[in-house]
């Protein structure tokens, strides 16, 4: 039985009639830039995560960019973020010029490793970047106390995490702002790029509703060097049929996780660990497991779809080399680059799927 890793068209067949009558009627006005559904959905989004406002944009690359942007960071400036994440986190910091200062994660959330962060704070530290990975908040009670006490900014990746909570706050409302992703793959997918920046600093907000439109208020009047950055919406009006279902979806995400948890009790398979006080919305369901390789080869041979979220961690791509970190720098990171593997997790998955997925890694591990 195949299990692809992701099937979008599952949903999408769920909200069939509604979806259609949406972007229907985006055409039939043709207002594709700014139009209302933007507004909309920029409301909603902000009230879901706790925030005054929303500021659609045109990925969560983007989002995280112009953040930065809005804040000011440039040269000498330095930003604490993980190696362990999606190459846009650092993309967005070295588009501004600023530095990047990568510290070790946490072997069980696989999220800095906050005691870490405090020690690499210097006195051109502006911005931490906490990445809520696979869906799991980072520790913001911890990482906002230090961020306090040293005077330091703290920018939130929630592209994987949206309506995660910790300690019953969502993310995105802890740090200035939380930067959101709608790309397809995500829990809450657009039908293209889009992306959000939330936040309740209502200057950051003024200033990021500048930047995405050419840096100004009145058209044609240019305050700031700015950017062609914005949510368009054809995917807001996605994005509004969507909303609603994705706590239900979340749900079924968690029921899929437990699932997976139970089936592989007694093995040597490392099921996700959720710290104290997090709900996870699993973005990705990551285990670790001895013998990846050949846990991947039967995954194939079995047609079950798997991904490697990530195979290089930041700090050693080709691309980062001007930073000057080597091999043995951040050993956590590194070692469990070489363990982690996502399997499929969303709504639309069957018991028997699960039980595929299951059996199938349980039997390449002889177990
Ligand atoms: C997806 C993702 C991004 C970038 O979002 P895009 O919308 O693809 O630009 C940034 N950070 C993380 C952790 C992501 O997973």
């Amino acid at each position: 039985m195949p299990v692809p890793f992701l099937d979008l068209r599952a949903q999408y067949r769920s909200l069939k009639e509604q979806m259609d009558r949406a972007v229907l009627d985006v055409m039939e006005r043709c207002q594709f830039i700014m139009g209302p559904e933007v507004a909309r959905i920029e409301e909603e989004i902000a009230r879901f995560c706790g925030t005054r406002f929303g500021i659609g944009v045109a990925s969560g690359t983007d989002a995280l960019h112009l953040s930065l942007v809005a804040m000011g960071l440039g040269p000498g400036d330095e930003v604490i973020t993980t190696p362990f994440t999606f190459i846009a986190t650092v993309e967005a910091v070295s588009k501004t010029g600023a530095r990047t200062v990568f510290v070790d994660i946490d072997e069980d959330t696989f999220n800095l490793d906050v005691d870490q962060v405090a020690d690499a704070i210097t006195d051109r530290t502006k911005v931490i970047i906490p990445v809520h990975l696979y869906g799991q908040p980072c520790d913001m009670t911890a990482l906002m106390e230090i961020a306090q006490e040293r005077g330091v900014t703290v920018l939130e990746d929630c592209a994987q995490a949206l309506g995660a909570r910790h300690r019953g706050r969502r993310v995105g409302s802890f740090g200035i702002a939380g930067c959101i992703s709608f790309f397809p793959s995500k829990n809450l997918g657009a039908y293209g790029d889009g992306g959000m920046v939330v936040t309740s600093d209502e200057a950051l907000a003024d200033r990021l509703r500048m930047l995405r439109v050419h840096g100004c208020r009145r058209k044609y009047y240019h305050e700031i060097d700015g950017f062609n950055s914005r949510l368009d919406s054809i995917q807001a009006a996605v994005l509004l049929v969507k909303l609603p279902h994705l706590e239900e979806w979340t749900q079924a995400r968690r029921r899929v996780a437990d699932a997976y948890n139970e089936g592989f009790k007694g093995s040597s398979v490392h099921t996700p660990v959720v710290a104290e006080g997090n709900e996870h919305v699993f973005y990705a369901y990551t285990v670790k497991v001895p013998r990846r390789d050949e846990v991947i080869a039967a995954l194939e041979k079995a047609g079950v779809g798997y991904a490697v979220y990530y195979p290089v961690p930041l700090h050693l791509q080709d691309c980062c080399k001007a930073l000057g970190y080597g091999p043995g720098d951040l050993p956590v990171s590194e070692r469990l680059s070489g363990e982690v593997l996502s399997l499929p997790v969303y709504p639309e998955l069957t018991d028997a799927q699960i039980e595929e997925v299951v059996s199938t890694v349980r039997g390449a591990l002889g177990e």
